[in-house]
Order: structure tokens, then C-alpha cells, then sequence
């Protein structure tokens, strides 16, 4: 799940000021975490406690109201709401928080903890579509598979296009923030890299919704081919000491790092 928040913080000053370029500095004093890493912190936090993704979202999001980049309009409503209730949302913040999940020990309880993790808020199928396929790719990588069983099951299974290129991306994607606009996109980055950093270069450098694509391609990328100590090191500079000790009890306890 660290590969999701790292994803975060390298894609966090281009989710406004999009680049279509690999080449820049990954961490500058101008990266911060933004509302994907609060969610992942949260989501981790649920596992880890056994209580609800709902309650855990509330206390986290609450406890970080004015991230890097803000909230969408509508979850920050639903943050701070009387009575939060599913809003039918397939925006990309189901996919976004879902990478802990992908960890957890058989396929049935990563679809399942994918679902739930969604569902709170992110209720349209579109949107438990969406974490349930990032989970289930992070477990397959987990597992030992190919980058080629897991372009089937995301093309079979869950009916996402994945014949566009990052070239052919650069050149037509724009600022999608819907999980069906965001989470190909991830798994076509995903798919041509090469190592965990070219991930998260290829995911920023396709433009649109920067942190949350890099977020998406690096908890996938995480899980398939490590992350690299000197990246894993820069990233926690930016995590307040909390964020750091979810994910390392996450690490110790569910991740099979
Ligand atoms: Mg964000």
C-alpha cells in the first residue's frame, strides 16, 4: 500500500498543472500528500483495527480536512455529514484507497474487503468495479503472476479497454476523475513499465488526474516489483509520524512485503 501513497506524492503537483513528459524530479518541496494518501491511511487503518472502512474514513478524512488538492465536493460533504450515506459515486476515490486490500490472504476476501472499502461511499457498480479489479491485480502480482494475466483479468473479468498506449494517452487523455476514466489508464502505465519508478513517470506523464493515476499504478506496481529503498525513504519524509506507523504495523502485519 506504501506503492498507492507514494504514487500520491510524486503525481501530487501535476493533478492541476499536468506535464506529458518521464523526465522530472520526483520529490520536490513542492510534492505533499494528498486526500489518496489519507483515504489508503484509512482504508489500512480499517484492516489493521477490524472496524469499519466507513468509521475509519470519517475518523482520518476528519482528522485531515484540507489536503493537498481538497477533497471532491461530494465526499467532502459526506465527510462532513451528520449521517454519511453511500452516494452511488463511480468517481476514482474507490480505486484510489483500495491497495491494502489487494494484500489480505485469499482472492474471496480481497474482492470482498475491495467491495466494502467502495461501497460506503463509491455504491455505483461502476465504482466497486473499479477497486475490486486494482485489488484483485495487486493480489495477482502478490501471487507471482504475468503482467499478461493480468491484463486478462482486467480485460476479461472486468471489461476495461486496455489496447491504448501511454504514447497514443500523452497525446488524447484529459482530467477524468471516473473510475472507468482513471483505473485503464493506471493499468496501461502499470503494464509498460518497466520498474516501480517508470510506473509512476509513465502515470504522470499521461496527464489528467496525476496523483490519483500515479496512486492507482503504484499500489499495482508496489506489489509486482518492489519499491526501491531510496524512493520508499524520500516518500515517508513527507508523512506525518501517524501515516508512517499505520504503514509500518500494515507492513509487519498484513503485508507480505
Ligand atoms: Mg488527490
Amino acid at each position: 500500500m506504501l506503492g498507492a501513497i507514494i504514487g500520491d506524492i510524486v503525481g501530487s503537483r501535476y493533478e492541476f498543472a499536468n506535464i506529458h513528459t518521464t523526465d522530472f524530479e520526483l520529490f520536490t518541496p513542492y510534492n505533499n500528500f494528498t486526500d489518496d494518501t489519507i483515504c489508503t491511511i484509512a482504508v489500512a487503518d480499517a484492516l489493521l483495527l477490524k472496524e469499519s472502512f466507513k468509521d475509519s474514513l470519517l475518523y482520518w478524512c476528519r482528522k485531515y480536512p484540507s489536503p493537498m488538492g481538497a477533497y471532491g465536493a461530494r465526499f467532502a460533504q459526506w465527510v462532513h455529514s451528520a449521517d454519511p450515506q453511500p452516494y452511488h459515486s463511480f468517481g476514482n476515490g474507490s480505486a484510489m484507497r483500495v491497495a491494502p486490500c489487494g494484500w489480505l490472504g485469499s482472492l474471496d476476501e480481497v474482492l470482498e474487503a475491495a467491495q466494502k472499502s467502495a461501497a460506503c461511499t463509491h455504491d455505483h457498480p461502476e465504482g466497486i468495479k473499479g477497486a475490486q479489479c486494482v485489488a484483485h491485480a495487486i493480489a495477482l502480482a502478490l501471487g507471482g503472476s504475468s503482467k499478461e494475466e493480468i491484463r486478462q483479468i482486467a480485460t476479461q473479468t472486468y471489461g476495461y479497454d486496455l489496447s491504448n498506449s501511454c504514447e497514443a494517452l500523452r497525446a488524447s487523455y484529459s482530467f477524468d476523475e471516473t473510475c472507468q476514466g482513471t483505473v485503464p489508464q493506471a493499468f496501461i502505465c502499470f503494464l509498460e513499465s518497466h520498474d516501480f519508478e517508470s510506473a509512476l513517470r509513465l502515470a504522470v506523464s499521461i496527464g489528467g488526474d496525476s496523483d490519483t493515476l500515479a496512486a492507482i499504478t503504484g499500489g499495482i506496481a508496489e506489489a509486482y516489483y518492489g519499491i526501491p529503498a531510496d524512493i520508499e525513504a524520500q516518500a515517508l519524509t513527507y508523512l506525518p509520524k501517524e501515516f508512517r506507523e499505520v504503514v509500518r504495523e500494515f507492513q509487519h502485519e498484513v503485508g507480505r512485503k
